[in-house]
């Protein structure tokens, strides 16, 4: 069993002024919180947190990482609570300990690939502070370095899920070492009929390699150096992990797994590689197709390198790697290491996001390896918190899938993530168990289960709570149907009560097919698309009705009747309050301007019929006009020569000096300008931001007045606001 004292000595060896009084202090808490607690090996339990602890010393981690290590076991079990572990060692490391427990916490059981990645993600997005990962991979690999202790059907499912999440997090992470232990432990308990086979196998044939190996190692020597080349050889025998998977790749048996064994060789120079590989090639044939020039044409990561493979001696495949010193450092450093395609990934194919993850882990790794190198581990400090997903958010299924969520996404986020109709019938949510209200922003981690219910129907404010694009178009879509399905009732019981006046049975008619020629007259696709125009204003029913009847036949108008727009008209000349908007060929109408905008002549502008209200008038721009069925869209223009005032607000940041806010009321009268609103605030940076209302004539006055005000001296921005 490990002892402090070998750990302080290691730290020490590498860091010479450790803080040991804290690594002591962290020490003796963490063996007096598991005292009496035995390991499933029958040792006491205070092993697995020093031999965590000496993992982490291994890869040179700073002495946060290694109390935390001590003491990464202390909140899961047993009864010391988060705060008593702060007063004890402090916030930062205590933080620690808590985020290695949370990931504890968090179970994974999806098969899927794809889900694997999630989840990985999720550790990462998890852990604030990247020692976190680095503790959580320690006690993964000292708990399979002693996974015989535990139950059979236990340890499949535990090396399984190392196999899945921790050795290709090892992996990404550059630490190659970690991966490759984590797979050969997994891998004996994975598939314990194929690993004895192909153990066997290495085993039987495990001299035999030896001798080859010196054998090729010996001829090449030989030849590179008479040369004139300058020579660093390595062979070795792939892993069992690592045949197994090219049996799998490729469906081949042991027996045809031909390269097991693999040559590296290290040059002074890049010219050299070629040299060398010249000579490699004429001493032995070349197999056709298997060679890369990655010296050339790097790879995206930077690693450089000549592959190749031959029929070595005896007819024997050998693949053989050639690369420069300088090459080679880049490769082990780990920024370049090799996990892309290995994976079986081609960057062309990756998606942006993927990209971006990919650079992601690309910094982490060298942030990592910044860190083997660096003189004081205490440094490290500033790198090590990172958010390294901070605009993604990673959430479970009750089914245990992970799904990925553009942070400040809620549960209604989810629900259309599932299936438009959750989305539509989403009714409430229970995050890890408890009810929560729709607007709550998801967590990492969380367990997300949408309740539903039949008569649930998605509403405008909804549009609020949504952050996805997907969750945003389906509660629009079906907003717009229930608006037009509305318009559409309205206009079908416009159209029989005008036809019923006249004797007529707009039913009856249509069963008939008499309505066909008016469709076809107007273009339209259907009698719903008849029964919507006229609901939403854009015909008038007694217009329908003249295209079927002639004039003599037709009853004289009546008030009731009048049409959507006749009525809104009408409205229009009891407010006499001019507008300044004119619709497209039509007079003078009732109009509103949008709240939200506040469009001012000059500014482009659409109109919206609204129902009894007459036509909204918003900016072209304005983000709420997108909201608005375009089919209730009408063409308006300003007509300029109204000259009408209209409000506007502006938001101006200056500096908070005194003397300012006079110069600025001074320009604004100067400018013949009414300020009916006025807010002032200071922020704590010294700057004073003013909003101010008043009316302008049109966009032309406005913009004439924000260049008055941008060229007194210390106004930082003016800027028009929209709400
Ligand atoms: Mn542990």
């Amino acid at each position: 069993m490990l002892r402090y004292n070998d750990i302080a000595e290691k730290v020490l060896s590498y860091n010479p002024k450790a803080d040991l009084d804290l690594l002591g202090g962290a020490y003796i808490f963490s063996a007096k919180v598991h005292q009496g607690q035995v390991r499933l090996s029958g040792e006491p339990y205070l092993s697995h947190p020093l031999e965590v602890a000496g993992i982490l010393a291994e890869m040179k981690l700073d002495v946060t990482s290694i109390a935390a290590g001590l003491l990464h076991d202390t909140l899961e079990d047993s009864f010391t609570t988060l705060d008593e572990l702060k007063t004890v060692v402090g916030d930062e490391i205590a933080n620690i300990v808590d985020g290695v427990t949370k990931i504890a916490h968090i179970e994974f059981s999806s098969k899927k690939e794809e889900q694997a990645e999630n989840f990985r993600k999720m550790i990462l997005a998890m852990s604030k502070d990247i020692r976190i990962v680095l503790i959580k991979l320690a006690d993964r690999l000292h708990n399979m370095r002693t996974l015989q202790y535990h139950r059979t059907e236990r340890r499949a499912a535990i090396a399984e899920e190392t196999l899945d999440i921790y050795a290709p997090l090892a992996h990404r992470l550059g630490i190659d070492w970690l991966k490759s232990e984590l797979e050969d432990l997994s891998f004996r308990y994975v598939k314990p009929d194929i690993y004895q086979r192909i153990a066997e196998y290495v085993r039987a044939n495990q001299q035999e390699t030896d001798r080859y190996i010196q054998k090729v190692i010996g001829v090449l020597q030989e030849q590179l150096t008479a040369a004139g080349l300058t020579i660093d050889i390595k062979g070795r025998t792939k892993s069992e992990y690592g045949i197994y998977r090219k049996m799998e790749s490729q469906n081949l048996s042991i027996d045809q797994v031909y390269d097991i064994i693999g040559f590296r060789i290290i040059v002074e120079s890049l010219s050299d590689c070629y040299a060398a590989l010249g000579i490699v090639h004429s001493l032995w044939r070349p197999i056709p197709g298997r060679f890369k020039d990655y010296i050339a044409l790097p790879k995206a990561n930077g690693y450089q390198s000549l592959h190749t493979a031959v029929i070595g001696p005896y007819g024997a495949r050998v693949e053989v790697q050639i690369r420069s010193r300088d090459m080679n450092r880049i490769a082990e450093e780990g920024i370049a290491s090799h996990w892309r395609y290995k994976e079986g990934r081609k960057s062309k194919s990756m998606s942006q996001d993927e990209q971006k993850d990919d650079e992601r882990f690309a910094w982490l790794r060298q942030l990592l390896e910044w860190q083997r190198d660096l003189q004081d581990p205490g440094e490290f400090l500033d790198t090590v918190k990172i958010d390294l997903f901070p605009d993604q958010v990673y959430v479970f299924t009750p089914q245990g899938d992970v799904k990925r969520f553009p942070k400040g996404s809620t549960p209604v986020d989810f629900a259309y993530s599932i299936h438009t109709d959750v989305g539509n019938r989403c009714s409430g949510a229970k995050v890890n168990g408890k009810l929560v209200p729709l607007r709550y922003q998801l967590r990492n981690g969380d367990i997300i289960e949408i309740l539903t219910s039949s008569t649930q129907r998605p509403s405008k404010d909804w549009l609020d709570l949504v952050v996805t694009a997907r969750a945003r178009s389906k509660i629009r879509h079906v907003i717009h149907q229930e608006e037009r399905l509305q318009s559409m009732k309205m206009g079908a019981d416009l159209l029989d009560r005008e036809f019923r006046r006249a004797g007529l049975n707009f039913q009856k008619m249509q069963k008939r097919g008499e309505i066909q020629r008016v469709l076809d007259e107007l273009n339209l696709r259907s009698i719903e698309a008849l029964q919507s125009q006229v609901g939403y204003g854009k015909l008038s029913p007694r217009g329908v009705l003249k295209r079927l009847l002639p004039p003599d036949k037709l009853q004289p108008e009546v008030q009731e009747g009048a049409t959507r727009l006749g009525e809104i008209f009408r409205r229009a000349l009891k407010r006499s309050r001019p507008s300044g908007i004119q619709l497209r060929g039509v007079g003078d109408i009732l109009v509103r301007f949008g709240k939200c905008c506040g469009p001012v002549p000059g500014d482009e502008v659409v109109g919206f019929i609204t129902r009894g209200r007459g036509v909204t008038v918003h900016s072209a721009s304005c983000s709420k006009a997108l909201l608005i069925d375009p089919e209730r869209r009408v063409d308006v223009e300003w007509n300029q020569e109204e000259g009408l005032l209209h409000p506007v607000k502006i938001r101006i940041v200056s500096v908070d000096a005194p003397g300012i806010l006079a110069l600025l009321s001074k320009t604004l009268s100067a400018a013949d300008l009414n300020i009916s609103h006025a807010r002032i605030t200071t922020t704590r940076d010294q700057k004073a931001v003013n909003t101010f209302e008043f009316a302008v004539t049109n966009l032309t006055h406005l913009n004439r007045v924000i260049k008055q005000i941008e060229k007194i001296q210390g106004v930082i921005s003016v800027e028009r606001l929209s709400t």
